[in-house]
């Protein structure tokens, strides 16, 4: 499930500015006035990467540098982080939206109509973090550009140092994937605890993305996951193998495919199975009044355009639909069941983590996320320990229990 939901609670986090900025230092870097710097941190569209959790070992101080953008600013992202060090400044570039396709047919012709072949890589269910090495430290960053303490932590034991060794000014953008991810936790994967599949590599500083096949030997060479990659198609091609390889996906409860321009001039495009949809609905319909409206909407209409592009018989039109409203409703009564019994309602995920300290710091950014969460006690599992989470979704809570005790809607 997209990562839509957690990005709108980070960017709610009121950052202060308590380590300077360089501003004329940043101007210089960014190729920006300084009235205009000034303006950016004055708006809050340029703010500091908040940290204190990680004084233990300095990290700090360290971590106090950085100052992500909230809000797309000329050309750099949202998302963008600006690091500061010693005087001199790099930056880590937001990860690029990328735009779905709705007919699949159409929107390849339309949207690849330049080039001869489209390369098709699986599109993995997890969230998106950017891994980067900065002054010999490895920071993951999230999609609005905070560093998520877990994801840095699991980054640092799954990443060996050679890569940023050797490339220091490269950022691994790629997908965290598997059961003990506090975002999107998913067992579809063969993957026990979680791991990182890398889905590009882009250059510090101008965000230029190395060329996909380039990519994937580079990845290769250093013996890290990747996304799997399903071949190179015509245009011509291109629309019955990405259907062919949606519908196997689908079996296998797979989220779908990012199409992608070899030479990577042009951006990619997704399009996903309708049983990944399905899941979302699933999963976001028992929050149902926590989740942003928009959520639900497009993964209704994704589904009728499937079903039109598909061209689907009466028999097929009666299971969509059977589905798409099971996903939907099942849920959402078992929400409002639990509710009326007395049962709050909860998220649960889990964290495995190998130094508990890890545990309160993430705890502590949670909170300071305002999400809502309870705790377990550690529990060990080999030379790890194991930490249930459960995040209460406060809103659907209230709601259902005002409608249980006869408010109106
Ligand atoms: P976006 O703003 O990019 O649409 P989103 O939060 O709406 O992001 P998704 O609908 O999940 O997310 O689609 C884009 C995301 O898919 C990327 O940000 C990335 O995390 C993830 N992803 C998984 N596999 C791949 C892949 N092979 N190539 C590119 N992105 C991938
Ligand atoms: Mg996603």
């Amino acid at each position: 499930m997209k990562t839509a939901h957690t990005f709108q609670i980070m960017n709610a986090i009121s950052d202060t500015v308590d380590i300077k900025l360089d501003i004329e230092g940043a101007a210089d870097y960014l190729n920006m006035s300084q009235s205009k710097i000034k303006r950016l941190l004055d708006r809050k569209i340029l703010l500091q990467v908040w940290y204190e959790g990680w004084s233990r070992d300095r990290s700090q101080q360290f971590f106090q540098r950085f100052f992500r953008f909230d809000k797309s600013v000329s050309k750099i992202e949202q998302g963008s982080v600006l690091c500061q060090r010693n005087g001199s400044f790099e930056l880590i570039r937001g990860f690029p939206k990328i735009q779905r396709a709705m007919l699949l047919g159409p929107a390849l012709e339309n949207h690849f109509s330049k080039i001869k072949t489209v390369a098709v890589e699986e599109k993995m269910n997890g969230y998106n973090v950017r891994v980067a090495d900065i002054g010999g430290r490895i920071a993951a960053f999230t999609r609005g550009g905070l560093i998520c303490p877990y994801s840095t932590d699991r980054a640092q034991n799954l990443l060996k140092r050679d890569f940023f060794d050797q490339h220091p000014d490269l950022v691994l953008c790629g997908e965290m994937v598997g059961p003990d991810n506090p975002y999107v936790p998913k067992d579809i994967y063969d993957v026990e605890s979680l791991d990182f599949f890398v889905f590009d590599i882009r250059h510090k500083n101008n965000g230029k993305p190395y060329l996909l096949h380039e990519r994937r030997k580079l990845a290769n060479e250093y013996g890290l996951n990747q996304v799997t990659f399903f071949g190179e198609f015509s245009l011509d091609d291109a629309p019955d193998e990405i259907t062919r390889i949606i519908r196997k996906l689908g079996k296998v409860q797979h989220e779908g495919v990012v199409i992608k321009d070899p030479q990577m001039k042009i951006a990619p495009i997704k399009y996903t199975c309708s049983q990944s949809n399905c899941a979302d609905l699933q999963h976001a319909f028992k929050f149902y009044n926590d989740v942003g409206r928009d959520y639900f909407f497009s993964r209704v209409v994704r589904e009728g355009f499937q079903s039109v592009e598909w061209n689907e018989s009466e028999a097929e039109l009666q299971k969509r639909c059977l589905q798409l409203g099971e996903s939907i409703l099942r849920p959402m009564i078992e929400s409002i069941k639990q509710v009326k019994d007395g049962t709050r309602i909860a998220d649960n995920v889990q964290i495995r983590v190998r130094d508990l300290g890890i545990v309160s710091i993430y705890q502590e950014y949670l909170r300071r996320l305002s999400v809502d969460t309870i705790f377990s006690e550690p529990e060990s599992i080999g030379d790890e320990y194991l930490v249930k989470i459960k995040k209460i979704n406060q809103s659907t809570n209230d709601k259902t229990e005002s409608m249980c005790k006869g408010e109106l809607w």
